[in-house]
């Protein structure tokens, strides 16, 4: 068969598993398999370039090639094996800010091949700017989510300095490309300013906004992978970078639902800040009421309906399959047992499907923060498990507020609140919570893993 033909069918299969991986990523019970048949489709397509696309190339560079493969794919396996699942979003921002560097790379190696020609240099400089914002913002987004960096930092006037540096830096774009320069300054002139414009972009935002701007840097990144696709006719390339583009803008745009705010109050709005007052939400002091584990169980087992909230906490104590068993234990005895999960729970966007997913809990049982508000009324009670922002009433209550404005699950209206915590300590967005202060809420303080293994214990013995 001739080589174009085995290469363009190679390519077709490619783009044909990405479209079925992605589709099968969007059910907890396909998602394992969907990466599976998207990574396969990706070896493929980069063994087919790499043997097909030019013809036999020098040793040497097969060497190079699969050398740097061999040290990518076992770096890239040890860091993934090992990370926790709290930490995953770090991991990803890296991840994704490797992709945007490769697409920076590629255009600036291929800068002088094209300098001069306006159709395909305009290409270059999209992959120069775009995967270079991606790269430097991905590292800022890795270095906050880390704990490296301090979360919102003030930048005065910052809107208008940033304004101009994307200004400048797509003048300078505009000019590489109509003028048909060809001095290779200012490609670099251009690559600092974009990196420039990444770290300003992502570091005054901050609070809860982290996951609309880890989708969005996502969409980036794949935005540019579509450059370098047109650039060497490469389809695969270009399906691929268009897919990561549309399902990270569609993430974002998801994102930005859950969270009530437009992309444009996400990254002009500074969102997250907030003066100390307006941190505390105004509704703080008081006192708190606690609960033993043995009224818990009391209270649970002779309940009709309970509905736990899983947030961050659940995930960093590795307490699901613990939760999975009381929730067994109580339907056992009648209880009617939902998850509400909240669309920016956890760190992660889908972080609490995951993880509910890990422990073999019922997909039916998981219920979006719309379809299990309205039931929160007919609850008797809810179980918050290591979350805060996701049900801060001063997100509706609040106009100071930093999450302001962010739907969150309404357990105020259950009949009885317990909420499972370490300590009186603030959550992602460094707020107080006022529904600790409710009188209907009770606090069993502790780590979420062992309060739940307790549970379990004493349930046992009623
Ligand atoms: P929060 O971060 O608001 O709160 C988590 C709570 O868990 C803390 O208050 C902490 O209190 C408690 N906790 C920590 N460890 C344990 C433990 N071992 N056992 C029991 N409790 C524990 O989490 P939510 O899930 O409610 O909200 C997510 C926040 O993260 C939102 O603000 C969201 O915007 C943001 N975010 C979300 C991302 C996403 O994509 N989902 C990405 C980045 C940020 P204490 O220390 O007292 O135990």
């Amino acid at each position: 068969m001739n080589q174009t033909i085995l290469l363009d069918i190679i390519y077709l299969i490619g783009s044909v598993t990405f479209i079925l991986g992605l589709k099968m990523m969007g059910k907890p019970d396909t998602a394992r398999r969907g990466n599976t048949y998207a990574a396969f489709g990706m070896t493929l397509a980069i063994l087919g370039t790499i043997f097909l696309h030019n013809g036999p190339i020098a040793p040497i560079i097969y060497g190079m090639l699969f050398g740097a493969f061999a040290i990518g794919g076992i770096i890239g396996w040890m860091v993934a094996k090992k990370v926790k699942m709290t930490a995953m979003p770090q991991l990803v921002s890296l991840f994704n800010g490797m992709g945007g560097a490769c697409a920076a790379l590629i255009s600036i190696m291929e800068f002088h091949v094209h300098a001069g020609d306006p159709k395909t240099i305009m290409m270059v400089m999209a992959g120069l700017i775009i995967g270079s914002i991606s790269f430097s913002g991905s590292m800022i987004a890795f270095a906050k989510l880390n704990g490296n960096l301090n979360k919102n930092p003030k930048i005065p006037g910052y809107n208008i300095i940033n304004a101009l540096i994307l200004l400048i830096t797509l003048g300078v774009g505009v000019y590489i490309t109509v003028a048909g320069v060809t001095d290779f300054m200012w490609p670099c002139i251009d690559l600092a300013l974009a990196l420039l414009y990444g770290i300003m972009f992502v570091l005054p935002i901050g609070g809860a906004d982290m996951p609309v701007v880890i989708s969005l840097l996502n969409s980036f990144t794949g935005l540019a992978a579509a450059s370098g696709g047109f650039l060497y006719h490469n389809k695969v390339m270009l399906t691929g970078g268009i897919l990561v583009g549309s399902a990270g803008t569609i993430l974002t745009i998801a994102m930005c639902k859950g969270m009530n705010r437009t992309l444009f109050s996400v990254v002009f709005g500074a969102f997250g800040e907030g003066s100390a007052a307006a941190a505390s939400g105004g509704a703080t002091g008081g006192s708190v009421k606690d609960i033993s584990i043995a009224d818990c169980a009391v209270l649970m087992n002779y309940s009709k309906k309970v509905v736990i909230v899983p947030g961050y906490g659940l995930a960093v104590a590795q307490a699901q399959h613990v939760m999975h068993e009381l929730e067994a234990l109580l339907e056992e005895r009648g209880v009617e047992v939902k998850y509400a999960i909240h669309p920016v729970a956890g760190r992660m966007p889908g972080h609490m499907n995951v993880l509910m997913a890990e422990s073999n809990v019922d997909y039916s049982k998981l219920c979006e923060m719309e379809d299990i508000n309205p039931e929160f009324e007919t609850t008797d009670v809810v179980f918050i498990v290591g979350a805060n922002d996701v049900v801060n009433p001063a997100a509706k209550t609040n106009p100071a507020s930093p999450i302001y404005g962010m739907p969150i699950l309404e357990v105020e209206k259950a009949k009885n609140i317990i909420v499972n915590k370490r300590s009186m300590a603030a959550g992602y967005a460094g707020i107080d919570n006022e529904l600790f202060y409710n009188p209907k809420t009770s606090m069993l303080f502790g780590d979420a893993k062992k309060v739940v293994t307790e549970l379990v214990a004493e349930l046992k013995t009623m």
